[in-house]
C-alpha cells in the first residue's frame, strides 16, 4: 500500500485516518505529509486525530 499522491509506503494508522478524512471506502491512500497538505493540518495534528478516534474506539484504528 503505498500514497497515491507522493508513492511512500503508507502505514495502517495512515490508511485508517484516509478512510476517516477522506471516505470510507476509500481504496486510495494517502501518507500524512499529503493528508496533512490536503487538510492542512500538521502531522502532530494528525496523530493526535488517530489517537483520539482510537479512544472512542474507532475500529479503523484497533
Ligand atoms: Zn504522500
Amino acid at each position: 500500500m503505498t500514497c497515491a499522491k507522493c508513492g511512500r509506503p503508507v502505514s495502517s494508522d495512515e490508511a485508517g485516518l484516509t478512510r476517516k478524512l477522506i471516505n470510507r471506502g476509500a481504496t486510495e491512500f494517502y501518507c500524512f505529509d499529503c493528508l496533512g497538505e490536503m487538510f492542512h493540518a500538521s502531522r502532530e495534528k494528525l496523530e493526535d486525530m488517530i489517537l483520539a478516534f482510537r479512544e472512542a474506539g474507532c475500529t479503523l484504528f484497533l
